[in-house]
């Protein structure tokens, strides 16, 4: 386990990584280690997987949504800014299908209100802003999942420079232990196991490898042309690594056409994701509704196509 923080921390140029059991223990504890509860406002975007904004909830605090960028399916500062109150702690920011949000946006909003960027990087290991890894701007939350760019099997990973955040998080994550035989804080067991860790050292290593070959497939699907679907946009000073590709439909009808064409010749597709996450029923509920425009129309009009690392030049 060791082996794997260090290594982590040295990709991705931080001073600390520290493994968990999963990517939503990660966020969850950081959250916890910020002293985040009752009270408190976190921005997170509307769309996404849905753990982002579960790791609010999990500490009584509020999930505000924000809406996403349509060129990148990321979040958008412009909506952000227009979000933070008096209440807001933290934006989690996601680079969502391996494309980095508006990092510079992101911190420039965080800086002007005194606010903590965590960086969901749960689908983009070794994805780059300005030739800096992600996971390096704020505190970055990864998971190891295995359908994730690089697996343990089940895991998660913290990036931080700030080494006081870093103990506080080690303590929650083991016991509350300060030492073996004391116990300072409530604590959990949200460890990674040396088992899972060793399987993570060795997908590092081929972590690049892996990317690489995603981005080679996806310069290859690039070029095959449909009048009515958009390719995937990566932006001057993004490096995209691809956990998706994902085009954009010019409408709801032609998504399902093209989505139904594909299955029915073999090739598997699918839809991330199919609504914004505050119109799933747990937040339904609650009493949330849309009111991201952006997040709802492509939620309507995008497909995931395969570009996994197993993927032969001829199946694409
Ligand atoms: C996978 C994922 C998570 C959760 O990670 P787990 O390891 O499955 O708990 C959180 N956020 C995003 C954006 C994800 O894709």
């Amino acid at each position: 386990m060791k082996k794997l923080e260090q290594k982590f921390a040295e990709y991705c140029g931080v001073n600390e990584a520290i493994a968990t059991s999963s990517g939503t223990t990660a966020l969850d504890v950081v959250l916890k280690a910020l002293g985040i509860g009752k009270g408190d406002e976190v921005i997170v975007p509307s769309f996404t997987f849905i753990a982002t904004a579960n790791s609010v909830l999990f500490q009584g605090a509020k999930p505000v949504f924000a809406d996403v960028e349509s060129e990148t399916f990321c979040i958008d500062p412009e909506d952000v800014a227009e979000r933070i109150t008096k209440k807001t702690r933290a934006i989690i920011g996601v680079h969502l299908f391996g494309h980095p949000f508006d990092v510079d946006a992101l911190s420039e909003l965080c800086e002007d209100h005194s606010l903590v960027l965590i960086e969901d990087a749960a689908q983009a290991h070794g994805a780059e802003w300005d030739g800096k890894k992600v996971g390096s701007f704020g505190i970055g939350c990864f998971s190891l999942y295995a359908t994730k760019n690089m697996t343990s099997g089940e895991g998660g990973i913290i990036t931080t420079n700030d080494s006081e955040l870093a103990s506080r998080i080690r303590m929650l994550i083991n016991h509350g232990r300060s030492d073996h035989h004391t116990h300072t804080i409530l604590g959990y067991n949200y460890r990674m196991s040396d088992v899972h860790a060793s399987i993570g050292v060795a997908q590092l290593e081929r972590l690049d490898e892996m990317n690489e070959i995603r981005r080679r497939s996806a310069d290859l699907l690039r070029n095959i042309h449909i009048e009515e679907v958009r390719h995937p946009v990566e932006r001057d000073r993004a490096k995209h690594v691809y956990h998706q590709y994902v085009v954009l439909c010019e409408s709801h009808e032609v998504r399902e056409e093209l989505k139904r064409y594909m299955l029915s010749h073999g090739v598997e597709c699918g839809v991330y994701y199919p609504s914004p996450v505050q119109s799933q029923p747990l937040y339904r509920n609650k009493g949330y509704t849309v009111d991201t425009p952006v997040s709802q129309d492509i939620s309507k009009r995008v497909l995931s196509i395969p570009v996994h690392p197993s993927l032969k030049r001829e199946e694409i």
